[in-house]
């Protein structure tokens, strides 16, 4: 049996009459950019979290790099990002001119340790970016009560967490502005790419909508020096498509990481993972650790199934970041990026897909 680690046709073949036809409607509108189709996702997409707005643009790291432009972070500023994430955390911080500032990971959950967070804030800090790694949302009520403290914004790296609760409410309110990607593997995903940030403040909407679209809000007036980063009709109209599904696929998400869970329970040296009491995981990624992780993996693709790291080295040990010699500082980060495996993981896999990787998994580890 061949297990791949995500099916991209697999997981379209239900939705493909739909998609088609969303598709045919915006050739046939002649309208590819700013029109109907943003409109209407970005008021679906705003009632879906819970949020008073929701403002489409290119991708998710322009999501997060467009709301630190719109709230002035720059040159001088630094920004406390988790030690662990996808680089595109870090990047954002980067292209704004202010410093991303690691707080070291909890180990258990992967976000970024609330109880670590005061140590790093200086007069310099500006906002916070806790990362929902894997679908999983940290303490966001401890983080913010910090933030208040401090007068620091809170900005959610939601790109992993689409529909994912904490406690009773979805992310995308949980900070001041969220920020989405619609990366096509993403639990909510296009067909290329996509991004939008949600927020509950009126002026913040508004000057994110200039922004993304050269800094005008109205033809050929420009009141910022903004970008040109939007989310297009074609990749709007296949997103309010999915959005209508992406509840019963993160349940299905949930339903194979709870029989992955019961099936690899008691395997000596293997950690699952876990959900915190405030948390509804949205399993993005099924993220399992061991020793010898990469002899797991190799063992496993030679019996057909594929996994993947996420992610192999922390944004602090990669060469775009050696300026901040935050090499070893980090040693939580570091030793998920050395221990963590990500199994296969989609809403449409088998039983018999999971069975097998599981049966695998005992074998090799026997
Ligand atoms: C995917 C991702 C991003 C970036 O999104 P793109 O659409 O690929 O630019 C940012 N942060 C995290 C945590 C991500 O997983």
């Amino acid at each position: 049996m061949k297990v791949p680690f995500f099916d991209f046709a697999g997981s379209l073949i239900d939705i493909k009459p739909e998609v088609d036809s969303a598709i045919s409607q915006v050739i046939d509108s002649g309208r590819t950019i700013m029109g109907p189709q943003l409109e209407a996702f970005e008021r679906e997409f705003a009632a879906y979290c819970n949020a008073s707005h929701a403002i489409g643009v290119g991708n998710g790291l322009d999501a997060l790099t467009l709301v630190l432009r719109a709230i002035g972070v720059g040159p001088g500023d630094e920004v406390i990002v988790p030690s662990q994430t996808f680089i595109a955390t870090w990047l954002a911080v980067s292209h704004v001119g202010a410093t991303p500032v690691p707080v070291d990971i909890d180990p258990v959950t992967y976000s970024l340790d609330a109880g670590r967070l005061e140590a790093a804030i200086t007069p310099q800090t500006r906002v916070i970016i806790p990362v929902h790694l894997f679908g999983h949302i940290g303490d966001m009520d401890k983080i913010c009560e910090i933030a208040d403290r401090h007068d620091l914004f809170v900005l959610e790296d939601a790109a992993q967490a689409h529909g994912a609760r904490y406690k009773d409410r979805r992310c995308g309110t949980l900070g001041r502005a969220a920020a989405f990607s619609f990366y096509p593997t993403k639990n909510l995903g296009a067909l290329g790419d996509g991004g939008a940030i949600t927020t509950n403040d009126a002026t913040l909407a508004r000057s994110l909508r200039a922004l993304r679209n050269y800094g005008s809000a109205e033809k050929y007036v420009h009141e910022v020096i903004g970008y040109n980063s939007r989310l297009d009709e074609m990749q709007a109209a296949i997103l309010r498509v999915k959005l209508k599904y992406l509840d019963s696929w993160n349940t299905t998400r949930r339903s194979l990481a709870r029989q992955y869970q019961d099936k690899l329970a008691g395997i000596p040296g293997l950690k699952l993972p876990t959900q915190a009491n405030w948390a509804e995981h949205v399993y993005h990624l099924f993220v399992v650790e061991c020793d010898d992780r990469d002899g797991l993996a190799t063992s496993l693709r030679e019996q057909g199934i594929d996994t993947l790291v996420h992610y192999p080295a922390p944004p602090g040990q990669q060469m775009a970041y050696s300026y901040l010699a935050a090499e070893g500082k980090y040693p939580l980060g570091e030793a998920a990026a050395q221990r963590c495996l990500s199994l296969p993981m989609w809403p449409q896999m088998t039983t018999e897909q999971l069975d097998y990787t599981v049966a695998c998994i005992r074998k090799s580890r026997a």
